[in-house]
């Protein structure tokens, strides 16, 4: 009975990656679809055109990268997460979210005015960025803002996680949706679970953002008030070593990853 349910937990495990990779490659599609279609509208301007064409490009590359990963899990090699600076990647990214935010949505991305330097796998960062910002987007069917902040918070005395107390550098995605009532806001983090129409959404989102974010050692907050909007924000543990992977000593770096 214990292998029968074990088998369970495995398969349940197996479809809960490989629908969270359906998921990211259906966002990746959203930015190809839309960048190509971009193009199409405008077959003479080839300014707008090499735009569009660098954004559909990038969307690949990133689909390949997931590809990659699923190649590297099914060889059952760890994902090695490494220190990054969260303001610079957000601000390489920042691209590639507008268009996945839409031309309705105004994006804006305020990094931290310090370094905000963590440690982990940053595919599966610009992940669960990208799935909050298409949940954003589906939220604001009239158009509104999205608002992605970093902020490095030390908590001693805070109350995110007693074991271990901070510093944190939180990122922040605020939207000006339609927010959640409570009956949603209980079950959203559940696989599966989702309010879209069938083709619009897997309920995988955000199940992979928290899978992730507890993955790295960190905390997801959800605060949503009906007609005014959403924030969810992502509490993770500040690398106190701000020098890059690259000038680490090795045997710093070997023992990097879990
Ligand atoms: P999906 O987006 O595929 O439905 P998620 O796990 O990302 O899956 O989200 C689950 C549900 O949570 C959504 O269907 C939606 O009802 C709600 N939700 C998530 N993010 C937001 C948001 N920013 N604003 C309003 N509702 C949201």
């Amino acid at each position: 009975r214990e292998a029968i349910l074990r088998q369970a937990q495995k398969m349940e495990a197996v479809g809960q990656l490989t629908g969270g990779l359906a998921h990211d490659f259906n966002n990746l599609l959203t930015v190809i679809v839309g960048g190509i279609e971009g193009i199409r509208r405008a077959p003479q301007d080839s300014e707008r055109i090499a735009r569009y064409a660098g954004l559909v490009l990038e969307a690949a590359q990133r689909g390949a990268k997931l590809t990659q990963q699923l190649l590297a899990f099914s060889r059952r090699q760890a994902l090695q997460p490494k220190v990054i600076d969260v303001n610079a990647l957000l601000t390489d990214f920042q691209p590639l979210m507008a268009r996945a935010a839409g031309e309705a949505v105004e994006l804006c991305v305020a990094p931290a005015f310090e370094p905000a330097c963590v440690r982990l796998d940053p595919s599966q960062f610009e992940s669960a960025i990208l799935n909050l910002v298409v949940n954003a987007r589906d939220a604001m069917p009239n158009g509104g803002s999205v608002t992605i902040e970093v902020q490095r918070v030390d908590l001693r005395a805070g109350n995110v996680a007693k074991a271990d107390p901070g510093p944190y550098v939180v990122v922040s995605v605020t939207d000006t949706g339609e927010g959640m009532p409570a009956d949603v806001l209980e079950r959203v983090f559940e696989p599966f679970f989702t309010t879209k129409e069938v083709g619009k959404g897997t309920g995988l989102g955000l199940s992979q953002v928290y899978g992730f974010v507890r993955q790295s050692g960190g905390q997801v907050r959800l605060d949503s008030v009906v007609a005014r909007g959403t924030r969810v924000r992502l509490y993770l543990p500040a690398e106190t070593e701000a020098r890059p992977e690259a000038e680490r000593p090795a045997a710093a770096q070997a023992e990097g990853g879990h």
